[in-house]
């Protein structure tokens, strides 16, 4: 539960917004939390409004994962949150995503962020692009559309409209 509690702020920190799942391999926590009423816990309270913060700027979900049952969907969500972390590390702590459209270009902003583009699928535990549109040679990684596009990383974190109006003249918002 304090790892919840930590990821909360995590994701208050970097002002992440869009969809963000938590995942748990420990039931009982999640489904405390799911019926969590009890104001006298403080660390409940504490996820509580911060859950509650969070709810204007995105969508969060909280997930159970049972860790005996399937360990694949856990080495998939650690290779998932590590991928997160380091994109958002490579600029340094502080670095922000501010951007205020619609919540359509949000999501597509967030899951360029977070490497989670909802055309990644997984083959015997590897990650799949599809092929980048543009060029027709490479995957579309979130890396290759920023590079294809002839943008930076950069210009995400500070140009977060332009990216996209370059991703939608280069028909390249539909892999995102
Ligand atoms: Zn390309």
């Amino acid at each position: 539960m304090i790892t919840i509690d930590m990821a909360l702020d995590f994701v208050l920190e970097y002002q992440l917004f869009g969809e963000i799942w938590i995942l748990s391999d420990s039931r009982s926590v999640v489904q405390f939390l799911d019926y969590w009423r009890d104001v006298s816990d403080r660390r409940g309270m504490n996820i509580f409004d911060k859950r509650k913060t969070l709810c204007n700027s995105c969508v969060l979900y909280l997930q159970w994962i049972p860790s005996h049952v399937n360990s694949k969907y856990n080495d998939i969500a650690d290779g998932l949150a590590k991928e997160a972390h380091s994109w958002y590390r490579s600029e340094g702590p502080g670095a922000t995503i501010h951007f205020k459209g619609d919540k359509k270009d949000q999501t597509a902003l967030a899951r360029i962020a977070s490497g989670h583009l909802k055309t990644l699928r997984f083959s015997r535990g590897d990650k799949k692009f599809n092929i980048c549109t543009k060029c027709n040679m490479i995957e579309a990684t979130p890396q290759h559309l920023l590079d294809c596009a002839a943008l930076v990383y950069d210009d995400l974190l500070k140009r977060s409209d332009f990216v996209l109006e370059v991703m939608k003249a280069n028909d390249l918002i539909d892999l995102i």
